[in-house]
């Protein structure tokens, strides 16, 4: 069994499932995919995301996320506010997100991306959900506004920065989430610092359709190849990688859970 944490469905070119939704959903439960969360970075994706979410069923749960993307147009960043946020909470609504700071772009728009995350993290609190946590090359703003917002519930997503960070994010009572990228061949600072982190606070997820994992580099990513993610981890914790994928499932189970 295992969790994506993380997936943008709505993004995934389906061609050789005959462009069909029903070709990847078999090939996930195929894989032993249990669950997904499909992300939102736009508003306008809300209804399409909705609809995967309605295809889930007794093996496989597809959640989703309600959410701006910190590289999403500095207007659009610094009007929204949490009735936006918490509008669009239904019953498959699991998070919000992905929101976060991303100066790797652009780094013209740090207050608008401010003035999101902090919304969301508002929302989140409001509606006692989890928030997804999008940072680069922002480490020290993103703690920064964690810890004066007190965002104690939630996941670090696509995590790839060093322990000092992990920590931080731990203390606070976040989850920190691994993609593709731990098993990529230069990861080895990455494993290493996985290797600290109590195992009861990791998820995996694949960020598809980007960063496919080791062996699949060079494709468009899929939530069917999560085990992959899963198996690198396995080799750092001396797991398999179906362990790896229970521990995951049950960590989320609890995120969800608030606890
Ligand atoms: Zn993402």
């Amino acid at each position: 069994m295992f969790t994506d944490s993380h997936c943008h469905l709505t993004y995934l070119n389906l061609e050789h499932y005959d462009d069909a939704c029903d070709g990847l959903i078999a090939a996930m439960k195929q894989a032993q995919v249990s669950r997904a969360m499909a992300i939102m970075c736009q508003f306008d994706e809300f209804d399409d995301i909705a609809a995967w979410t309605s295809r889930s069923d007794d093996t496989l749960n597809i959640g989703m996320s309600v959410g701006l993307h910190p590289c999403q147009p500095a207007e659009v960043l610094a009007s929204v506010t949490e009735e936006d946020l918490l509008s669009r909470v239904h019953d498959k609504v699991w998070a919000f997100g992905e929101t976060g700071l991303d100066y790797h772009w652009d780094d013209g728009k740090k207050a608008a991306q401010k003035h999101s995350f902090a919304t969301h993290i508002h929302a989140s609190q409001q509606a006692k959900k989890p928030i997804i946590v999008h940072t680069r090359s922002a480490y020290h703003d993103t703690l920064d506004l964690l810890m004066a917002e007190r965002c104690e519930h939630g996941i670090i997503h696509c995590f790839t920065e060093d322990y000092a960070f992990a920590k931080r994010a731990l203390d606070l009572g976040l989850y920190i989430s691994f993609s593709g990228i731990v098993s990529f061949n230069k990861s080895q600072a990455l494993r290493d610092v996985a290797a600290k982190l109590p195992l009861d606070r990791i998820l995996i997820e694949t960020d598809s359709p980007y960063l496919a994992p080791v062996p699949k580099r060079g494709k468009q990513n899929e939530p069917t190849f999560v085990p992959h993610v899963a198996a690198a981890l396995a080799k750092v914790f001396g797991k398999s990688a179906e362990e790896i994928g229970q521990i995951t499932s049950d960590n989320f189970d609890r995120l969800l859970a608030g606890k």
